[in-house]
């Protein structure tokens, strides 16, 4: 794992630049007039403070210690308050800690710290307890979604060399056919689990240092193929402590959301009620009208959305007028662009304006809107505490409209055994590459994120990579070459489409069999939702896609 990433944030630290950069003015030229400027632009620390008043005090402790270490403390303090609910299954903060001690002790009798542990399993409270577990030991947890197919948790499997699993249902059943590396699996929704809640084994093993990582998550990049993103303890620690602290959390608050607890953004409502003692609702599966049901049950006073969903709870909220949507203190909106069009739709339907947050796999939770407003529609607010922002041309340097560049506690090191991918994702001076395209307004320092130089479709609040699904479809006997792009949908924000060239082959393949190949290779959401035929792909001298000039459908296209 030593890789460019890591060695370019030790070369910062012998230049004064590393660990804690963002606590004080440094002198290295390019991040040093970078800081300038943003300070200028009310992007640095002025922006930070615009979050938090005290600022200097979270900064010192945003990346203390390890989620084992915070969880611990949070159930001394609050035993016997519920943790996180999923559906109707709760756990209290006493009651999560001690079988996360037994998970952990269990794994440690097995594996050593720092092993990949494999977590694939539907929302549910087993996921939160193996995890708990997971990280409480040491290990690295590798979350899987339930949706990947064996294909998919095969390429997780080994090149996270997980070593264990705790799975259920379909994916238990993959990954026991998967097999090595693996050495160890466990039923999440059988017996096994039981089993490993009572092996009573409740000493804690040896701490590990913070910045060792906590959780390998997979993101896919233009090259279709999933990389291991390594976040540290520290990481997820400054991430969560620094948007907790913006968004002025208690122990007092209570979260409901319907996100994947897969995905970061799902994962970070677990964090929250684990770091402060407060209470997470999760719904195993996105119901606008059990939604409102729950907020409304639980007296809830935040939620977790994606567009998507904000866009099905407006359309009920006009109809149904539900009062327990408008006693929420914050509604928090993320993963995918909200149009001002829906901003303003949502607040006339709930009473307030979706606080919009922006951040990726790689550097976790980077930028909100200000709690106390101004929350400007069609931006993602100001950085958070922690948080270095610049815009940059592709030679990373300052630019007006380009490339956002993040650098900070909660930003990752480096891709997982990738160092051409991770030399790739960063600037000189440990600036990440986002990949995402944008601007500052100088007046109030708010980003406005305009698009993606990564040719992500987000569908449902979900990542699909177009070269992923290509290289799927392309291993169909029918197709010459596809290219992958997302058409505007109402439903789903972007709709996953394929535009094929087909082969010679007889007989010629229809869409709706490309599309029954994908479903048995794909997860669900990826696979295209229609699939068009043209004659041939329209490409640059350097031969590649010129996605923007792929044909529109017409009426007759399926
Ligand atoms: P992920 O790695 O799954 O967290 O996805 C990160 C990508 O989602 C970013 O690079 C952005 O392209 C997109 N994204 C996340 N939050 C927002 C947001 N608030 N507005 C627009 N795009 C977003």
């Amino acid at each position: 794992m030593a890789d460019l990433g890591r060695r370019a944030r030790e070369r910062d630290t012998e230049a004064g630049l590393g660990h804690p950069a963002w606590e004080r003015d440094t002198e290295a030229s390019l991040g040093h007039r970078a800081w300038e400027r943003d300070t200028e632009a009310g992007l640095g620390r002025p922006a930070w403070e615009r979050h938090v008043e005290d600022v200097s005090g979270l900064l010192a402790g945003l990346a203390e210690g390890t989620l084992g270490e915070a969880f611990q403390r949070t159930a001394h303090l609050r035993p016997d308050a519920v943790a996180v609910q999923v559906d109707d299954d709760a756990l209290t903060h006493a009651e999560l800690d001690e079988r996360a001690a037994a998970v952990a002790g269990w794994l440690r009798g097995r594996l050593p710290a720092g092993a990949r542990v494999v977590i694939a399993a539907p929302n549910g409270i087993a996921l939160v307890t193996a995890y708990a577990g997971v990280v409480r030991a040491g290990c690295v947890a590798v979350l899987a979604s339930p949706a990947l197919t064996e294909r998919e948790l095969r390429h997780l499997v080994s090149d996270a060399g997980a070593e264990a699993a705790f799975a259920a249902g379909a994916s238990r059943e993959a990954l026991a056919r998967i097999g090595h590396p693996l050495r160890t699996l466990a039923a999440l929704d059988g017996t096994d689990f039981g089993d490993v809640l009572a092996c009573g084994l409740t000493r804690d093993p040896e701490p590990v240092p913070s910045d060792s990582p906590a959780l390998l998550a997979y993101t896919s990049g233009t090259t279709g193929t999933p990389k291991g993103v390594p976040l540290s303890h520290a990481n997820l620690l400054s991430s969560i402590r620094a948007a907790l602290a913006a968004w002025r959390w208690t122990a007092d608050d209570v979260l409901v959301h319907a996100l994947p607890l897969t995905h970061q953004h799902g994962l970070g409502g677990v964090h929250a009620a684990l770091l402060t003692g407060s209470r997470t609702r999760v719904l195993s599966r996105f119901d606008e009208r059990r939604l409102i049901e729950t907020v409304a049950e639980e007296r809830a006073s935040v939620l977790f959305a994606v567009p998507a969903m904000y866009e099905r709870l407006a359309e009920l909220a006009e109809l149904t007028q539900p009062a327990s949507l408008r006693r929420l203190r914050l509604a928090v909106c993320g993963s995918a662009p909200l149009s001002p069009e829906l901003a303003l739709r949502v607040a006339t339907a709930i009473g307030q304006v979706p606080l919009e947050r922006y951040g990726t796999t790689e550097s976790g939770l980077n930028v909100s809107n200000p709690l106390g407003g101004p929350r400007l529609p069609g931006t993602v607010g100001l950085p958070l505490p922690g948080v270095e922002l610049r815009i940059c041309d592709v030679a990373g340097r300052d630019a007006a409209e380009g490339e956002i560049v993040l650098r900070g506690p909660q930003v990752f090191t480096g891709y997982w055994n990738r160092p051409e991918a991770t030399a790739e994702a960063f600037h000189p001076g440990g600036w990440f590459r986002t990949g995402d395209l944008g601007h500052v307004d100088p007046a109030t320092g708010h980003l406005t994120i305009s698009g993606r130089s990564k040719e992500l479709v987000i569908t449902g609040g979900l990542n699909v990579y177009p070269r992923e699904v290509e290289q799927v479809l392309e291993e169909h006997p029918g197709v010459a070459e596809a290219a992958v792009a997302g058409l505007p949908s109402a439903r789903w924000g972007e709709e996953v489409t394929a535009w094929v060239v087909r082969t010679g082959h007889s007989p010629a393949v229809s869409g709706d069999a490309l599309i029954a190949f994908a479903r048995t290779r794909l997860a669900p959401y990826k696979c295209p939702k229609r699939v068009l035929f043209i004659d041939a792909l329209p490409r640059n001298a350097m031969g590649k896609i010129v996605r923007h000039e792929l044909p529109a459908p017409s009426a007759h296209d399926t």
